[in-house]
C-alpha cells in the first residue's frame, strides 16, 4: 500500500482507477482542472476520508512547472499514475491541443517528481495502442515490441495527431528515464479502444468520453442506416485497464515494462450484435440485422500474454463490456 497521485482524475479511465485504488487500500490524490470536478469526485465517494481521497488543481498539464506543487505531499507520494492527456478528434491546433499536453505533460511530471518527490518509486504512464500500431503496414501480431513509426511532420496531419501525441509522449517517458536516471522506474499501459461503464457523477449524454461514443450513437439510433468504419479492430474494458494501472504499481516486476492490454478483436457489427441480443427493446434503433462486418478475415493479431502473466489481468468479454456500457449510458438518458 502507499500514497498515489493520479493525474486527470476527471477522466473516464481515471474514474475507475480511483475506485480500484481505494478498494486496494491506497491513499489517493487526484489532479483535476477545477474545484467543481474535484468536488464531484469527493461527493461520489462519501465514505472516503480526507486522508484517503483528495484533489489538487492542475489546470493545464502542458504549462511549464504544472506539476511542481502537485507532486509535493506530506506524507510523500510513493507512486504516480499519469493518465491526463487530451483524447478527442476535434483537432484545431495539433501542437497546442494535443502534442504539447501529451508530451510536455509527460516530461513535466517526470521532471517534477525527480526534483520534488524523491520518495516516488514508480510512475505508470497511460500510453496507448496508438503508440504501437503501424497503420501503413500492420504487424501480423501486435505486441509490446511494436512502435508506431509516425514522424513529427505526419503528426501535424489531423488524422494522425492523436496517435502521434501518444507515441511521442511515451517515447519521451522512456528517454527521460534512460537519460536522467531518476530514483523511480516507469511502466506504461497501452490499451486499444476502451469500452465500459461511465460513472454517473462525471457524465451527461452530451459529454460521453470519446471511446464510448460509438456505443452511445448506436443506442440512440444514429447508426440505423449503417455502421461507420470500425477503424481500430482491438478493444478492452475500462475496468481491466484500470486494474492494469494499479497492478503495475503493486507488482514489483512490472517496473521498466510496457503492457499491451487488450481483450481481443471486434468490429462495430459485433458491438451492434451484442446490443441487439441484450436489449431487444432497442431493435428499432439498430442497423439492419444483416449489416456486413468490416473486419477483414486476416485482421492483425495481438499478443496480450505479458499483461496476463505479469499483471494477472483476466479480460472481460465483449458481451459483458458492451452490455454494461449500454446499461450505464441508458441510465443517463441515452
Ligand atoms: P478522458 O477524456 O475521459 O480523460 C482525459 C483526462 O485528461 C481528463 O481528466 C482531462 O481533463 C485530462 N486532460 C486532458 N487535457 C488536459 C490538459 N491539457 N491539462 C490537464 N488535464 C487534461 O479520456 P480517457 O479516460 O479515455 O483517457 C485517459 C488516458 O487514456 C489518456 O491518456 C488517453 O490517451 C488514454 N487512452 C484512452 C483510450 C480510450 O479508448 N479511452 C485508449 C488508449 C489510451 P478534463 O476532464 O478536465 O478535460
Amino acid at each position: 500500500m502507499g500514497k498515489v497521485l493520479l493525474t486527470g482524475g476527471s477522466g473516464f479511465i481515471a474514474a475507475h482507477i480511483v475506485d480500484i485504488l481505494l478498494a486496494h487500500g491506497f491513499d489517493t490524490v487526484v489532479t483535476v482542472r477545477s474545484d467543481e470536478k474535484g468536488q464531484r469526485i469527493l461527493k461520489a465517494h462519501p465514505d472516503a476520508s480526507k486522508e484517503k481521497l483528495s484533489y489538487v488543481i492542475v489546470k493545464d498539464v502542458a504549462a511549464e512547472g504544472a506539476f511542481d506543487e502537485a507532486v509535493k505531499s506530506d506524507p510523500p507520494f510513493d507512486y504516480v499514475l499519469h493518465t491526463a492527456s487530451p483524447f478527442h478528434f476535434n483537432v484545431q491546433d495539433p501542437v497546442k491541443d494535443f502534442l504539447d499536453p501529451a508530451i510536455k505533460g509527460t516530461t513535466g511530471i517526470l521532471k517534477a517528481i525527480k526534483a520534488y518527490a524523491p520518495a516516488v518509486k514508480r510512475v505508470v504512464v497511460t500510453s496507448s495502442f496508438a503508440a504501437i500500431i503501424n497503420p501503413q503496414k500492420h504487424a501480423e501480431v501486435y505486441s509490446e515490441k511494436n512502435w508506431n513509426p509516425v514522424t513529427w511532420e505526419e503528426a501535424l496531419d489531423s488524422s494522425q495527431t492523436y496517435r502521434a501525441s501518444k507515441t511521442f509522449a511515451e517515447k519521451a517517458a522512456w528517454d527521460f528515464v534512460e537519460k536522467e536516471k531518476p530514483g523511480f522506474d516507469i511502466a506504461t499501459i497501452n490499451p486499444p479502444l476502451v469500452f465500459g461503464p461511465v460513472v454517473h457523477y462525471l457524465n451527461s449524454l452530451d459529454a460521453i468520453n470519446t471511446s464510448n461514443q460509438r456505443i452511445s450513437n448506436l443506442i440512440q439510433g444514429n447508426y440505423k442506416d449503417g455502421l461507420p468504419p470500425t477503424a481500430t479492430f482491438l478493444w478492452v474494458d475500462v475496468r481491466d485497464v484500470a486494474l492494469a494501472h494499479v497492478r503495475a504499481i503493486e507488482v514489483p516486476e512490472a517496473g521498466g515494462q510496457r503492457f499491451f492490454v487488450t481483450s481481443g478483436s471486434y468490429s462495430n457489427k459485433d458491438v451492434a450484435d451484442v446490443v441487439r441480443k441484450a436489449f431487444p427493446e432497442l431493435e428499432d434503433k439498430l442497423p439492419p440485422r444483416d449489416a456486413p462486418s468490416d473486419k477483414p478475415a486476416d485482421v492483425y493479431g495481438y499478443d496480450n500474454k505479458k499483461s496476463i502473466e505479469v499483471l494477472g489481468i483476466q479480460y472481460r468479454s465483449l458481451e459483458e463490456s458492451v452490455t454494461d456500457t449500454a446499461k450505464s449510458l441508458l441510465s443517463i438518458g441515452a
